[in-house]
């Protein structure tokens, strides 16, 4: 066996349609509007994260369930042609999940999602033996928590990095929490996992206002967090820096004009992913990723939006 460090990515959870409709703006309850666009695109934030990392070069396994359908074949077409490894993905006689999006002219968007064959990915489904190269285990809530525990459990047995992009947002016991080494979060979620209390400081907000947000995780065991803020940029709150003045980065916005953000915040989180299984640190791999989702963000639609990394150095400069 070479000493090479590992540096594989294995990503668990859910593969979606995306059944997007454009609009001007979204409907209020009981109300009808009229759309202008209407596209099926392969989605699911699994899918979406895994083809994020391949695209920006990681070496990336995807585990999950689609139906025995059309959308099950197109999603695995559009994540193999990215380059992830779809041979653990299983064909369950179920309808392929879907997500059926609204997005408006301003680039907002509101989701609702059916989990299909998604649902009956379970924890034997998670071998073992798909973690052996795995550097960084890249999970999100559209499948069962049993099956994320499992996914998180046979990371961390494996000594890979366990991300958990806490989305969307459900209470998650305490042992997937002592799990996880990386908790990605946006401000919502973060707010959510943190309680009532928690008063998550606005973009303009210094390091000293964050700190009690950092200090509130850490007494969760979350040592190291990524807050998302959308195109105010994100936050990185990592309890485990040497100096105070480290343990609290952020990572300003990259100014683009957003067409569509769906899928940005997948997009930042496999590119998490990938910079972290290249040996980056949190807060490098976080502007890294900050580039990679303002990127995707000036296209309509996710996966084809994703950058590559030459995309994204050129932005960077
Ligand atoms: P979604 O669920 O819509 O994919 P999210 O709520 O999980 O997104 P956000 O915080 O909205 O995540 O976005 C993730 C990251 O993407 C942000 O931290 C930022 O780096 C980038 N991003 C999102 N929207 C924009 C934008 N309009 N301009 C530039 N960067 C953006």
């Amino acid at each position: 066996m070479s000493g090479a460090p590992k540096a594989g990515i294995v990503v668990v959870g859910s593969l979606n349609a995306d059944l997007t409709i454009y609009t001007d703006r979204l409907p209020k309850p009981g109300e009808t509007v009229h759309g202008n666009g209407f596209a099926v695109n392969p989605g699911g934030k699994s899918a979406n994260q895994a083809v994020a990392a391949s695209k920006l070069g990681g070496q990336v396994t995807l585990i999950g369930a689609v139906g025995e359908d059309p959308n099950g074949t197109m999603l695995l077409d559009s994540t193999a042609s990215a380059g992830v490894d779809v041979s653990r993905v299983l064909r369950a006689d179920v309808a392929t999940g879907v997500a059926v999006i609204s997005v408006d002219a301003s680039g907002e968007n509101s989701i609702i999602i059916s989990a299909g064959a998604n649902g009956t990915l379970t924890p034997a489904d998670v071998e073992p033996a798909a973690f052996s190269d795995a550097a960084v285990v890249c999970l999100c809530l559209e499948v069962g928590i049993d099956t994320v525990v499992a996914a998180a459990q046979a990371g961390h047995d494996a000594g890979a990095t366990v991300l958990l992009n806490l989305s969307p947002y459900a209470e998650v016991p305490e042992e997937l929490a002592g799990l996880s080494d990386v908790l990605l979060v946006n401000a919502h979620e973060a707010s959510l996992f943190l309680g009532s209390e928690a008063d998550i400081p606005d973009a303009e907000a210094g390091a000293g206002a964050w700190e009690p947000v950092r200090s509130q995780f850490a007494d969760r065991g979350l040592q190291r967090v990524l807050v998302t803020l959308g195109a105010q940029g994100s936050v990185v709150l990592d309890s485990l820096a040497h100096g105070a003045e480290d343990q609290i980065t952020r990572i300003a916005p990259t100014r683009v004009t957003a067409v569509d953000t769906t899928g940005a915040g997948d997009a930042f989180t496999g590119a998490v992913a990938a910079r972290l299984a290249a040996g980056d640190s949190l807060a490098h791999a976080a502007a890294f990723a900050s580039v990679a989702a303002a990127l995707a963000a000036t296209k309509k639609g996710t996966q084809a939006a994703y950058p590559s990394a030459a995309e994204v150095e050129e932005l960077r400069g």
